[in-house]
């Protein structure tokens, strides 16, 4: 079965999954095959192909990968139980890394390779689990119509300036969340309710869409203002299609806080499958991600920017790195997330 087949299968039926499942038998009397890894990943750029191949190339451990929704990995891991295949998981956002987690998908782990590689704040203090790459969750403005003065903080998108001017994608998106959890973090709740009000008010349609469909909003003139994780943009401007490019060149990103305590950061991460099978290809794996090769690939493939300090990025998304980033420990977004989204429900942001 393809790839893509396989994706669309899990997306259509999950009675169906058994036949994208792994080669290997799981199971108590099943032996481990040392050459390969399953790995379930919440990630979808198409750009991982690339650092599977790569590790594959580097070490001769075939990659078996399973492709879901976040939720789906959860209880399709759950239900597994101790039988369970997966010996890599992977999620974009430390918000669902921190759901995984909690739902008891990871045992701890540490090397002293991802010690010394991945920033304290990037990771759980448990091990659980490890970003690996990180991105910027900024605001997308029209050039045309908007100052980047008046952009420079997230409380401004809440201002009567953005009065129908505003486009959001929903509040139970993870990236809402984390965004959400550390404005709490920051502010405290009364503030952060009276902001998430405010940009309910300010909403130019109800909220849709994914990161991309804010950006393409902005540039159709729907709304000036709106929320995007930084690769996203970037993909568009790298895009060799002129539709994108040209949606790329009409909007300008803006790092908010670079006056206080920096532009909100999350990263894409992952851990060691609680009933890994095949556990010390799974540790090659997880230490490969934090390889100098493995961290070009996240740049310069899915435009994120690397976990690991110190190391450059392609130029376009090199042109975008310079800023100051709120330097908060990223499991806080997973601590607060229950409160964050009792915050929007509140505030009435759908
Ligand atoms: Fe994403």
């Amino acid at each position: 079965m393809s790839r893509l087949s396989c994706v669309l299968t899990i997306a259509l039926s999950v009675t169906a999954l058994a036949a994208c499942s792994p080669a290997k038998q799981a199971g108590p009397n099943a032996a481990p095959s040392a050459g390969e890894i399953n790995l379930y990943t919440a990630r979808h750029y198409d750009a991982d192909l690339q650092l599977y191949a790569a590790f594959t190339k580097a070490t001769g451990i075939k990659v078996n990968r399973l492709e879901m929704q976040p939720d789906q990995l959860i209880e399709r891991t759950k239900a597994e139980g101790e039988a369970s295949p997966a010996d890599v998981i992977l999620m974009a956002d430390a918000g669902a890394l921190w759901r995984a987690e909690a739902a008891g998908l990871f045992q701890p782990l540490t090397t002293p390779t991802l010690a010394a590689r991945i920033p304290v704040a990037l990771r759980d203090p448990k091990g659980q689990w490890w970003g690996f790459s990180r991105r910027a969750r900024v605001i997308a403005y029209d050039k045309a119509a908007v100052k980047p003065e008046e952009v420079a903080h997230y409380d401004q998108i809440a201002g009567p300036r953005f009065k129908g001017k505003v486009c959001v994608r929903s509040s139970d998106n993870v990236y809402n969340l984390s965004l959400m959890a550390a404005l709490i973090e920051h502010w405290g709740e009364a503030k952060a309710l009276n902001w998430a009000k405010g940009v309910v008010a300010n909403m130019a349609r109800a909220p849709q869409g994914g990161d991309i469909d804010q950006i393409r909003a902005v540039e159709a003139g729907a709304c000036q203002v709106a929320l995007t994780n930084t690769y996203y943009y970037l993909r568009l401007a790298a895009s060799p299609d002129a539709a994108d490019k040209a949606a790329a060149a009409r909007v300008g990103l803006s790092f908010p806080e670079q006056d206080g305590v920096g532009t909100h950061v999350n990263i894409s991460g992952g851990g060691l499958a609680a009933h890994a099978p095949n556990k010390a290809a799974a540790i090659k794996f997880l230490e490969f991600l934090a390889s100098d090769e493995a961290q070009a690939i996240l740049a310069g493939a899915n435009h994120e920017y690397p976990a690991v300090e110190g190391l450059p990025s392609p130029p376009d998304v090199a042109a975008y790195s310079k800023f100051k980033s709120d330097p908060m420990a990223v499991s806080i977004y997973g601590q607060r997330q229950a409160q964050a989204q009792g915050v929007y429900d509140q505030a009435g942001w759908r």
